[in-house]
Parts: structure tokens; sequence; C-alpha cells
């Protein structure tokens, strides 16, 4: 039994490093290449955009705290 609750507890906090509300983390083409909320790589392949200040601006109005573009983080 204890050594079962073990082996279950370092799942649960790999689950957690890895968990993210994001839904874009869970479709399998997700249309960002960054999720705005941990900004992890959701779409490798799509292509790096290079972002412009208002852009970020307008993304950061949007309370998204990584750029979706970029990945550049944008609230500290
Ligand atoms: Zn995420
Ligand atoms: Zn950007």
């Amino acid at each position: 039994m204890q050594a079962f609750s073990c082996v279950n507890r370092e799942e649960i906090s790999t689950m957690q490093r890895k968990w993210c509300p994001n839904l874009n983390h869970r479709r399998s083409n997700a249309p960002v290449r960054y999720c705005p909320n941990c900004g992890e790589v959701v779409s490798a392949n799509i292509i790096v955009k290079k972002c412009s200040e208002e852009e970020h601006a307008e993304s950061r109005r949007r309370r998204n705290a990584y750029c979706t573009d970029c990945g550049a983080q944008l609230i500290k």
C-alpha cells in the first residue's frame, strides 16, 4: 500500500508539471505555436513569427502571459 501510494505521488507530480488549463495542449492541430498560458510549444510545425511591440501589447490586452507567435513572455 505504501509503495503504491509512493508511485502514485510521482505520477501526480509529473502530471502537475505538465498540466496547463489551456485547450491548445489538447488539440491535435492547435492554431498557435506557443501556449499563451505557459509558453510551451504546442504546435512545433507552425513557423515562429517576428512580432511587433503593438502585437505584443494587443496580446497582453487579451491577457496572454506568453506570445502565441514567438513565445516571448508578456506578463511577468
Ligand atoms: Zn500551456
Ligand atoms: Zn511575439
